[in-house]
């Protein structure tokens, strides 16, 4: 019940402001923003490697308002590729982009996201890399599948995210589970309506059972987001049944959430990638990780309540 809530707020500016000065908010924050500029996580992707496991990169800031802020977002992604280059860590991180704050959503936001990605796949390219376009909320979802197939023209690595609380998504992963593909599969953290997305947990975890069972008999690479130790084990039987190797799939979980499942994955030898988010601009981010499980809420009211 409390889930639907804090998404709710996560798009109030009053609560932003609210959230954002509360004295305890910090130290709850720094449990899933890796640091807030490319030093501070440079360290946090070295550990990441000496461990045995990739990340995917996600500069925070989704609430853009002005193309000046789109192209700031496309830039900081560059600069975040140009330091992997220096330190020769291209090869264990992807990174993870927003469309909205690329510039989706202003006026004539389809094509100005498209040319602020483009430079970002084209760099991450050239180092070795790649870069996955999130899932946002469902009204974002047309144009994020059009870009995603008009980057794939040059940069057929280009991945995306399909999310299986939704109900067009059984009919996406049919399209997308094709040669060469890469599609992560999340259960979805948007707040969305009944026209559109299963309103009960247990009917999207069927969803994501028959969802991932497409992926893994399709001929592209599947990425499985998520921490539920139910579905990890089904997607282990899964690509054991589609006959897939262990680098022929992967496993993807958020930084700060279930870490020692991370390890644990990586040292049974297979491929684990850690979404990293980091910068200033952290409110949207966090909100969906507290509206994912009402405990850290409990955790968050309490570290505010002791700081002031
Ligand atoms: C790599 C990755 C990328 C993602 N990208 C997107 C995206 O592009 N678009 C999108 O809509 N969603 C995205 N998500 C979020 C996703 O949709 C879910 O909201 C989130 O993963 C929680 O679902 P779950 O599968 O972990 O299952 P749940 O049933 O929610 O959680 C299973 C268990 O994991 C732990 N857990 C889960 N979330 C938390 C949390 N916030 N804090 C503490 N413990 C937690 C708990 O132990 C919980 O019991 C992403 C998730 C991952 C892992």
């Amino acid at each position: 019940m409390l889930g639907p809530v804090i998404l709710a707020a996560s798009r109030s500016d009053k609560m932003r402001r609210f959230i954002s000065a509360a004295p305890g908010t910090k130290q709850v924050v720094d449990r899933f923003i890796a640091g807030e500029t490319v030093d501070q996580v440079v360290p946090i992707i070295r550990d990441a490697a000496d461990k045995g496991l990739e990340v995917t990169l996600d500069v925070v800031g989704e609430d853009i308002t002005t193309p000046e802020q789109a192209a700031a977002a496309r830039d900081a992604y560059l600069e975040l590729i140009d330091r992997l280059k220096d330190l020769e860590l291209g090869t264990r991180a992807e990174m993870s982009v927003k469309l909205s704050m690329f510039g989706q959503s202003l006026d004539g936001g389809h094509e100005l996201a498209l040319a602020n990605v483009r430079p970002v796949v084209e760099a991450a390219a050239a180092i070795g890399t790649t870069v996955t376009l999130d899932a946002e909320d469902h009204t974002t979802l047309d144009s994020m599948f059009a870009i995603h197939e008009e980057l794939r023209k040059d940069f057929p690595q280009t991945g995306c995210v399909i999310q299986a609380y939704l109900f067009r998504t059984e009919e996406d992963a049919r399209r997308l589970a094709a040669a060469g593909s890469r599609v992560r599969l999340v259960k979805g953290a948007y707040k969305e309506p009944a026209s559109v997305a299963y309103q009960d947990k247990a009917e999207t975890d069927k969803a994501y059972v028959r969802i991932l069972r497409t992926l893994m008999e399709g001929e592209g690479y599947p990425m499985i987001g998520s921490h539920d130790p139910r579905l990890i084990a089904i997607a282990q039987e899964l690509g054991r049944k589609a006959g897939r190797k262990l680098d022929e799939y992967e496993f993807q979980m958020l930084y700060g959430i279930r870490s020692e499942e991370h390890i644990r994955l990586a040292a049974e030898g297979h491929r684990m990638r850690v979404y990293t988010a980091y910068g200033t601009d952290w409110y949207g981010y966090f909100m969906r990780r507290l509206a994912e499980k009402p405990a850290n809420l409990l955790f968050f009211g309490r570290s505010v309540l002791t700081k002031s």
